[in-house]
C-alpha cells in the first residue's frame, strides 16, 4: 500500500483544496494570482535556489562533495537545508559517460527542500511513463541531445528516497565564485532533463 507520503495528491485532498480556494477568493481573503505568483515563486525561484547552492558548493569545495555523495542529507543539513520530503536525500552524480535523471512513476515525490514544488510535467502521466521506457527521447524533447555512448540512468523516487542530480560542472567555470556557479545552476538540471552551460 502506498504511504501517506508517497500519495502526495490524493484526488479528496485536490478537491478540498479546490473548495477553499474558491471559497477564499469568493470572500475577497485572497487574490487567485497572487496565489498563482506564489506558488510560481516557489516552484521556480525559491525552491530550487536552494539545491543550486548545494551544487555549487559541491563544485566548488571536492571534500563536501565527497560528502554529498556519501550521505546527501547531512550534507544538505550543512547548508541549512531540511525538511518534509528531503528526509532521505540520495545525490547521484552525472559523469562524462553517465547522465542521470530522476522521475517518481507512481506519483510525484520530489526532494521539496532543495527543489521547491515539482514542476506540472514531473508529475504528468507521460513525463512519469515515458521518462523510464524511452528516457533519451524524453531528453530530445527537453533540448538535450545526448552522445550516444553515455549511459542514462532513471531513479524513480519514493517515499523513502528523494533524488537530485549533481550536473555536470560546464567546462572553463573553474574559476567562478560559488554564487557565480549557483546561479548557472537551473532547476531542470538537477533532475536531469537538461544540462548546465557557461555563462
Ligand atoms: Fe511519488
Amino acid at each position: 500500500m502506498a504511504s501517506y507520503k508517497h500519495t502526495a495528491a490524493l484526488p479528496d485532498t485536490v478537491l478540498r483544496v479546490k473548495a477553499l480556494e474558491s471559497l477564499l477568493t469568493e470572500k475577497g481573503l485572497i487574490d487567485p494570482a497572487a496565489l498563482d505568483e506564489l506558488i510560481d515563486t516557489y516552484e521556480n525561484r525559491i525552491g530550487p535556489r536552494n539545491g543550486a547552492q548545494v551544487v555549487a558548493r559541491a563544485w566548488a569545495d571536492p571534500e563536501y562533495k565527497k560528502r554529498l555523495l556519501d550521505d546527501g542529507t547531512s550534507a544538505i543539513l550543512e547548508l541549512g537545508f531540511s525538511g518534509v520530503q528531503g528526509e532521505d536525500m540520495v545525490i547521484v552524480e552525472n559523469t562524462p559517460s553517465v547522465h542521470n535523471m530522476i522521475v517518481c512513476t507512481l506519483c510525484s515525490c520530489y526532494p521539496w527542500p532543495v527543489l521547491g514544488l515539482p514542476p506540472v510535467w514531473f508529475k504528468s502521466a507521460p513525463y512519469r511513463s515515458r521518462a523510464v521506457i524511452d528516457p533519451r527521447g524524453v531528453l530530445k524533447e527537453f533540448g538535450v541531445e545526448l552522445d550516444p555512448d553515455i549511459e542514462i540512468r532513471v531513479w524513480d523516487s519514493t517515499a523513502e528516497t528523494r533524488y537530485m542530480v549533481l550536473p555536470l560542472q560546464p567546462e572553463g567555470t573553474d574559476g567562478m565564485s560559488e554564487d557565480e556557479l549557483a546561479d548557472i545552476v537551473q532547476r531542470d538540471s538537477m533532475i536531469g532533463t537538461a544540462v548546465v552551460t557557461a555563462p
